[in-house]
Formats: C-alpha cells, structure tokens, sequence
C-alpha cells in the first residue's frame, strides 16, 4: 500500500500543548492561503483533554493560517515524516483572532519596536527526563550519562539541525534520567516558534527510537525540576547587540535597563504565565536550583532572573553574548504566552520608566524578613496564588486583551479545580502523562 504524507498545522495553546489539524502534503499550497478551520472552544481544551469550562460555547468558527516562516520537516527514516507548520488563529476575515497566543507575543513584539526600536532575541533551553535510560546515582552531568543514552543525543542533535534550527548543546542534567538541550538564540518571533519546534523534536525523537520524554515541571513533588529558561537579549532592528555596558550595574545597558525592572516588577504575575501548571509550583521550592525570589542576580542560578556570564576568550563578543536568564518558565507554558508576557512585562518598565534596583550581593547571607526588608518580592508558591496577582494587575489585561485575559484565568482555575481531590505525588503523575 502506498503512503501518502501529511502535513500537520497547529499553535501551542492555552495548555502549552501543540494541537491542530492534518491533511495530504499535496494540498499545502492551498492550505497555504485557506487555512484549516476549528471552532473557538478548542483553545480551552484543557491540559486533561476535556474542555472543562469555555466563554465560547459551540459557536464561532476560527481559522489557523499556517506561516510560512514556521515549517518544521523531519524526515520519516522508514516511519511517518513530521511536518508541522505552526498557525496564527484568524477570525474567518482574516483578522487576528483575539485569543491567538501567536499573535499575544507578536502585538508585544510590535509595540516594543514602534516604542523603542528594539527588537528581542531569545531561547529556551529545555530540561527533561528520558526514559530510555535507567537511573544510576551519581550519574549528574557525567560521560556515563551522557554516553548511555546512545543514539538519542545524536538523533535529536540531526533532527535539530534538519528542520532548521541550530543545535547548541545536549547535556546529562542534574536529576535522575534528566537531560538538557539548548539551541542558539533567534530574533523576534522565530524564538518562540523554535521553542515550540524544539519540544516536539524532543517528543518526537524519543517517541522513534521506543521510549519517552517527559517535559512536565517535575516528576515528583520532591524531585529536580525540569526548567525552560529563557535567554534573552536586545538589539536594534539593524542588528546592533545593545543589552551590555560593562561599566553598568548588573553590566546591564542603562538602554534596556527600564525593560528587564519591567519584567522583574512584574515576575510575581508573569509566573501564572511562564509557570502555569499546579506542579509548576513544586518545582519553584527552595533548595533546588530553581527560584522562590522575585530575584536579578549576577551569574546566580538561584536567582528570578540570572545576568548571564561573559565568557573569556572572545571580549569582543562580549556584547552580542551578553545575556539575561528569566529561570521561572517550563513546559506547561505556551512559548508564546511565556515570552509574550515577558516582552510585555518589559514593555511597560520602558513605558513607566521603571529603573533596577540597587545590586545585592548580600541577597543569600539575608534571611527571608531581610529581605523582605530590602524590597524583594517572593514568587507566588501556588498556580492560584500567581493566577491572583496577574489578575490583579491591570496593565496585564491589556497584554492579553480582554477577551484572552479573561479565558486565560478561567481556564487556569478550570485546571487547579480539577486537581482539587488529588495529592502532590498523584498531580505531578497526571502532568508527566501529559507533558
Ligand atoms: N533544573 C533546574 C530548574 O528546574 C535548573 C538547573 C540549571 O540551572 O540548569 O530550573
Ligand atoms: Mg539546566
């Protein structure tokens, strides 16, 4: 029997799961231009599956226009090939569609550029656990790690490079079966569109070669998390790296300044974005490596946000490698939601000419009145608590748009309540299944 290849458009939704609608490859060009339809209901499937709560009811039919600029193909090696190419949702004349999370991140990206000329470059690195190997204690970053996973590393290092994006790094992570991929930094959009490639190329890999990767905040309320950090940078829409001024506090640009305050100030909030799952909250403990502060630290991988290294070797690329660690995401978080709200967050320290706070070397030798005292804020401990202070802040309404905010917390309550009668360990099993 002959095959015939299909082609799969999609967004990462509300869940930070990817979901869409297949068709023969034959009929891309027309698709192209058409779309696919769906109905509005179906950005609030839940992370579960069933819709457990909707504004929208059974009405309303939507469009997801694939983007060109957004094709990802792995080549089927005997099994079926993945195509996918990720959609902006459009009402049926075509305009943006209020709850399209694509297009959430681009109204953000937009209004940074006409505001401030500035363009965002970004990536997000992905921890997770591979259930092709066994655990052997004492395995963290080791050869033996690295080397017992076989051929996976190497699968995904190819599958990385031949849809198109520029593998970095592949690394044994901290926790049991836990490792880490990287891939190099993109302008604008693309980041986010990567990112979403990226977790599928994951997915996708270990599903071939028989085993699973599980992507999801933490696997045991205890356990090591599985963190999405986001790096990012600014730049001029001529490709000038502005971010780094050596002679600035935290070495950050007096130019940007006002943007990372902007996200720092609103780090309590954007967490209910960045960090949307219940478990998501296990994973934000002390004592794990992942941060419970509302926190910019230099070169601190305890911190909110960490001021990332400059390596030696290369001064002169001191500033295009110059970066920021926002360490309060993972994969329950759509991509474009997380940096969207990140960009908008930031946005608005520009637009209220927020400024950073004075560095704090002393941060860990403080205890939590101190600092406290000092004016750091603590992130919120649960997904309800987050969901409250975004709902709170009211510039957020306006990233969102009304109709998107307003879902979005719905959705996310609709979740925390469908948990409600599970404990810690049974909450970050349904997750693992999941993510
Ligand atoms: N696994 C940690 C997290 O949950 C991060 C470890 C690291 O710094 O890479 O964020
Ligand atoms: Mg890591």
């Amino acid at each position: 029997m002959s095959r015939e290849e299909l082609v799969f458009v999609a967004t990462s939704d509300l869940a930070g799961l990817v979901r869409g609608k297949g068709f023969p490859a034959s009929e891309l060009d027309g698709r192209m231009r058409q779309g696919v339809g769906t109905t509005a209901s179906n950005i609030m499937l839940s992370a579960f599956g069933p819709i457990l709560s909707t504004p929208f009811g059974t009405t309303g039919d939507i469009v997801m226009l694939p983007d060109p600029a957004a094709v990802m193909r792995v080549e089927g090696d005997g099994g079926a090939a993945e195509h996918l190419i990720l959609a902006d949702l459009r009402e049926l004349d075509g305009t943006p569609w209020s709850c399209c999370p694509r297009n959430m991140l681009r109204r953000g990206l937009d209004a940074l550029a006409a505001e401030t000329g500035l363009v965002v470059k970004s990536v997000f690195e992905q921890e997770f656990v591979y259930t092709g190997v066994e655990d052997r204690p004492g395995a963290s970053y080791s050869l033996d790690a690295f080397r017992r996973q076989g051929v996976f590393g190497e699968t995904l290092t190819g599958a990385i490079r031949g849809a198109g994006l520029s593998p970095d790094s592949f690394l044994a992570e901290y926790g049991p079966r836990q490792f880490e991929v990287t891939i190099k930094p993109k302008l604008g959009l693309r980041a986010a569109d990567e990112a979403v490639m990226l977790r599928e190329l994951i997915r996708g890999t270990a599903q071939r070669l028989g085993h699973q990767a599980i992507l999801s905040p933490v696997l045991h309320p205890d356990g090591t998390g599985n963190g999405t950090h986001i790096h990012f940078s600014l730049w001029t829409q001529e490709g000038a790296a502005v971010s780094h001024d050596p002679k600035a506090p935290y070495g950050i640009a007096a130019r940007i300044a006002s943007f990372v305050a902007g996200v720092l100030h609103h780090l309590p909030a954007l967490a209910a974005v960045t960090a949307p799952s219940v478990a998501s909250y296990y994973r934000l403990q002390p004592n794990r490596w992942a941060p419970v502060w509302s926190f910019l630290g230099c070169q601190d991988r305890g911190a909110a946000m960490r001021v990332a290294p400059v390596f030696p070797g290369a001064p002169e690329q001191a500033a295009t490698q110059f970066n920021i660690e926002f360490r309060v995401a993972d994969a329950a978080a759509s991509p474009y939601l997380a940096l969207g709200a990140l960009v908008h967050a930031g946005l608005d320290g520009v637009r209220r000419g927020l400024e950073l706070p004075p560095e704090m070397p002393e941060f860990w030798s403080l205890d939590d009145a101190g600092r406290r005292a000092a004016g750091v804020d603590e992130l919120p401990r649960t997904l309800d608590a987050a969901l409250d202070r975004l709902e709170r802040t009211s510039v957020a309404r306006d990233w969102f748009g009304p109709t998107l905010f307003a879902a979005y917390l719905e959705f996310k309550r609709a979740e925390i309540a469908a948990l409600a009668d599970l404990d810690p360990v049974a909450i970050c099993n349904r997750y693992a299944e999941i993510y």
